[in-house]
């Protein structure tokens, strides 16, 4: 439960599957990375570039029309990796209520990665389309703070100590899946 959210809402609820990935967890299994589809319809071929088949990491949704601030608990992707799918590309359209979103899972989650729906070839004259990956949400929020001289509402400085703690850790914890077998021995 966040500190800063608004009071008055104390019913968090789960984003679309995540009751699965809760269990999961509860039983100790921690995916290093989780989707989060923001869409109205699901699975459009989700694949982020985490060595995924698109299958590969445990997916939650969250439907734009249903979205409202601060009520879902975003508890369940603590310290995961999180791949944000941005089907409707409010990523590039200042969608308000995308950045909030995109806002409270840094909080809880390691680094925010945002995939939207884009050309990502050609063939025969032919562009061919899919996710690609377009920004890594602290990354875009620190250059508006540099910009601006403050971070934006969306992802507040309280914000980007909580993630910046948790990115370090997904990067150490990752570097250390990835390290050699024979580096160990
Ligand atoms: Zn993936």
């Amino acid at each position: 439960m966040s500190e800063s959210a608004p009071a008055g809402k104390p019913h968090l609820k789960l984003p679309a599957y995540g009751k699965a990935l809760l269990n999961a967890r509860r039983l100790g299994e921690h995916p290093p990375v989780v989707h989060v589809i923001y869409g109205e319809e699901w699975g459009r071929g989700e694949r982020c570039g985490e060595g995924c088949d698109g299958a590969t990491h445990p997916r939650l949704a969250v439907k734009p029309s249903e979205f409202q601030p601060w009520t879902i608990d975003w508890r369940v992707v603590t310290g995961c990796l999180v791949a944000v799918f941005d089907s409707r590309e409010d990523c590039f359209n200042g969608g308000k209520r995308f950045y909030e979103m995109v806002g409270e899972i840094g909080r809880f989650a390691g680094p925010v990665h945002i995939y939207r729906w884009q050309e990502t070839g050609r063939a025969g004259g032919v562009s061919t389309t899919g996710y690609g990956l377009a920004f890594c949400a602290s990354v875009v929020a620190a250059q508006v703070a540099r910009a601006n001289g403050a971070w934006p509402g969306w992802w507040p400085i309280e914000t980007e100590r909580l993630n910046g703690e948790r990115r370090e850790r997904w990067f150490r914890l990752t570097a250390a899946r990835h390290e050699p077998v024979s580096a160990a021995a």
